[in-house]
């Protein structure tokens, strides 16, 4: 009996924790200020891009179907699910911004707060996303790139994590910095977790699910429960396309977008409301354009109405739950 659905990538990317490297970043990270911290990220881009020809930012072999695959409700060609992770407090002022450009164009998402990072609990904000239809989720806990660093810390940690989970009627979680320990996520009483990639070989665990599909994580034999549903992102990041790569158009994204339309699969995409300008004053080494957002927003309804499915991320990890073979 498997214990968790079989993706060529899915095992390097459940284990293994993230490298020295990283640890020590993000020990001296505190100290480095945020604008100077894109110019270390960048130094080493030529480097990644080099690494990462051919399966950047298309992973051909992503685009396998998993077995027992039905396809989409309704016969739709894909799915789209948009989500956002908020850092600071400058992004929590942009979310109403970015909320009703979605409701502009007809789209929901989810929206992902840290519950013990640089701002408080913003209540008001949660009720006007759920009014909206709008989906909140659990963004980690601190966000400072501690949280798996031992097996014993992260359970205490969960028990925090779960009760803002509770508070907020959660059911969805992202790590900060998409690191990861699959197997111990089994702690959080979660549907589903979104803290994985097709393919990204920017972040600091850059191993790729090699799936543009949901999967179920399943716990091993001496852990209770039945396991959640893995949703990878499989849009590049924002941050890492117009503030890592300077891009100067959603190019990207499309090209990426009429690749998953044509395979059948998820397009799920990380854009965080911390670095969109929208009043064209920002300071254009830590923010974009918003017309960048719109601009791709504008392309799936021109090019896709009617052919995608776009549910909440907990909505579609709901679905995939009740699809997914028992075995
Ligand atoms: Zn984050």
């Amino acid at each position: 009996m498997p214990k968790q659905e079989i993706h060529p990538g899915s095992q390097a990317m459940a284990g293994g924790s993230h490298g020295i490297m990283a640890r020590t970043y993000f020990r001296v990270k505190p100290f480095i200020p945020r604008s100077f911290r894109w110019v270390l990220r960048r130094i080493r881009i030529p480097r990644i891009l080099k690494r990462s020809a051919g399966v950047w930012p298309i992973d051909e072999t992503a685009a396998e179907k998993p077995l027992h695959w039905k396809g989409w409700p309704d016969g739709k060609q894909f799915a789209l699910v948009l989500t956002h992770d908020v850092e600071s407090q400058g992004g929590l002022a942009n979310c109403r911004n970015l909320g009703e450009l979605e409701m502009e164009f007809g789209f929901r998402s989810s929206y992902n707060l840290i519950p013990e990072g640089s701002y408080e609990d913003p209540v008001e904000l949660r009720e006007w996303l759920v009014e909206n239809g709008f989906e909140v989720g659990v963004h980690d806990l601190n966000h400072d790139g501690h949280l798996y660093e031992s097996r014993e810390s992260f359970a205490e940690k969960a028990k925090s994590i779960n009760s803002y989970l509770a508070k907020w009627n959660a059911v969805g979680f992202r790590s900060g910095f998409m690191l990861r320990q699959l197997d111990w996520l089994h702690d959080l009483n979660v549907l589903y977790d979104t803290s994985t990639f097709d393919t990204d070989p920017f972040e600091p665990q850059p191993e790729g699910s090699q799936t543009i599909f949901p999967f179920h994580v399943k716990p091993s034999d001496n852990i209770k429960g039945s396991g959640y549903i893995e949703l990878s992102y499989t849009l590049p990041q924002d941050s890492t396309l117009f503030l890592l790569l300077r891009e100067k158009s959603p190019d990207i994204w499309m090209r990426k977008l009429d690749w998953i339309a044509r395979n059948g699969g998820l397009a799920l995409v990380n854009i965080h409301p911390d670095y969109i300008d929208f009043h064209g004053e920002g300071n254009h080494s830590s923010t974009y354009p918003s017309s960048h957002v719109k601009e791709f927003l504008q392309y799936i309804r021109s090019e896709y109405d009617g052919a995608y499915w776009n549910p909440l991320a907990r909505d579609l990890a709901f679905w995939y739950h009740n699809q997914s073979p028992t075995d």
